[in-house]
């Protein structure tokens, strides 16, 4: 599959179809399950800034809400497409249900490009969204949280309109709202830690002592930051990490091999996740294309940027060193490539196992609003490895029961969860 006829959607499906076909899914319950159960598309008018007007296209897409209310990020981006909100709200109801979270999965995003608007123009779009959503969003509905482009300034502004629609006070209508204003502590952290608290778990499984392996990430943005942080305190080496560079329009590796230091590279990352190239010569990086974080002799490989990035033209590139590949971005691994990798016998945490960090931690910010009482940090981050290893273990042990792989076996948990909340509910 090449990166230009590339479909989401059509990859979470075939994804989806195969799993069902293998567990003997029921026809109706994979009619349900393989399309959203609710989608709604509007427009959202604004008045810019020189005075004229403009017309952004807005969607919220639930997939399915059986097990809990929907949950998923809202993006804002110029190439946002219904497909890939499609696919991003299907692949959210198997991150909440194979974490075991009373969510279901949802996805929003409005067709617009944060980067050339005003911040009134940006708060207009949220609060336009809001009002088009307002009976069909909330707490015990479909609770939204930041994505590509948006922040905790956007989910407030959300919040603020809903509560203003609805007059009273809803914190749990939204997550990753700033903390002190309703945010959790760890959330900034959650995903990239969620990622290495699954890998610690794997190479344990694997027998591969963390302190001896080396890894190569691409994308140097939060998941990732925060990812290279905890594996280096546990010991490992990341050798590689990769990133856009919006000046050049085009992505560099940045290669160290006595291993990259975390902390200075952020100091010379800006906050889209862009490494200073000049700066990163001066510390004696070596500079790369962008594709050659993938082909390192390194142990570990962890995806962290976008989709659709391990492909049938590169994944044949992956040095035969590599054992596992642990999935931080959302579909960063094509079908094809995925049946290459299963050949070759790497072991793929699958992305909506690997970076369901982020959900358990927005529900956890959903669980502290309810009660209106936070946790510290530290109260957060034990829940978080609690529910990630307990996932990945479940994952693990039917992968192993039944000889399926790691994906086949994370989705069979959460298809099973899901498909047995609809029939309990006597959906079907
Ligand atoms: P981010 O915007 O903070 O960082 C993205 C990084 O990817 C940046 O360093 C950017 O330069 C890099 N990048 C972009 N295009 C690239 C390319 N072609 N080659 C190399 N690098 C490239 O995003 P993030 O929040 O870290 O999210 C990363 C991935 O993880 C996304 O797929 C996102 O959907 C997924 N994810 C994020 C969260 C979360 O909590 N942030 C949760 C679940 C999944």
């Amino acid at each position: 599959m090449s990166k230009e006829n590339y479909n989401a959607y059509k990859n979470a499906q075939a994804q989806f179809d195969s799993v069902a076909k293998k567990i003997g899914l029921d026809e109706a319950i994979c009619d349900l399950l393989r399309q959203p159960l609710r989608e709604y598309h509007f427009s959202i008018p604004v008045k810019m800034d020189d005075g004229t007007s403009k017309v952004f296209r807005g969607y919220r897409i639930q997939h399915n809400d059986a097990r809990g209310p929907a949950k998923g990020g809202i993006r804002f981006h110029p190439d946002e497409t219904v497909d890939t909100i499609r696919a991003l709200s299907m692949w959210m109801t198997w991150k909440c249900a194979v974490v075991d979270i009373p969510l279901g999965g949802g996805k929003g995003g409005v067709v617009c490009d944060p980067r050339v608007l005003s911040e009134r123009e940006q708060e207009q779009i949220c609060r336009g969204y809001v009002r088009q959503l307002a009976r069909n969003v909330g707490p015990i509905q479909d609770v939204p949280a930041p994505d590509v482009m948006t922040n905790a300034k956007h989910m407030l502004w959300m919040l603020d309109e809903y509560e203003a629609i609805h007059g009273a006070k809803y914190p749990g209508f939204i997550t990753g709202k700033p903390v002190g204003m309703g945010g959790s502590l760890g959330r900034t952290e959650a995903t990239g830690y969620g990622v290495i608290f699954v890998l610690r778990e794997a190479l344990k499984e694997l027998a591969i002592d963390i302190t001896k392996t080396t890894a190569a990430i691409q994308g140097f943005g939060n998941v990732a930051q925060y990812a290279a942080e905890l594996y280096t305190k546990l010991g490992g080496k990341v050798i590689a990490v990769s990133c856009w560079d919006n000046n050049d329009k085009t992505a560099y590796t940045y290669k160290k091999l006595d291993g990259i230091d975390v902390d200075v590279l952020m100091s010379i990352t800006d906050r889209f996740g862009c490494i200073d190239k000049d700066k990163a010569r001066e510390l004696g990086y070596e500079i790369l294309p962008g594709d050659a974080w993938l082909e390192q002799d390194v142990d570990i490989l962890i995806p962290a940027a976008l989709e659709n990035q391990i492909t049938a033209e590169n994944v044949n590139k992956i040095s035969s060193q590599v054992k596992v590949i642990a999935e931080a971005a959302n579909g960063p691994t094509t079908p094809d490539a995925d049946k290459v990798l299963n050949e070759r016998k790497v072991f793929v945490i699958p992305d909506f196992l690997a970076n369901a960090g982020g959900v358990t931690c927005s529900y956890f910010e959903q669980v502290q609003c309810n009660m209106n009482y936070y946790w510290e940090k530290d109260e957060v981050m034990q829940k978080l490895d609690t529910k990630m290893t307990a996932a990945f273990k479940a994952v693990y042990d039917l992968a192993v029961n039944k000889e399926f792989n790691m994906r086949d076996a994370a989705y069979v948990i959460s298809i099973n969860r899901v498909a047995e909340a609809v029939k309990k509910r006597g959906w079907l």
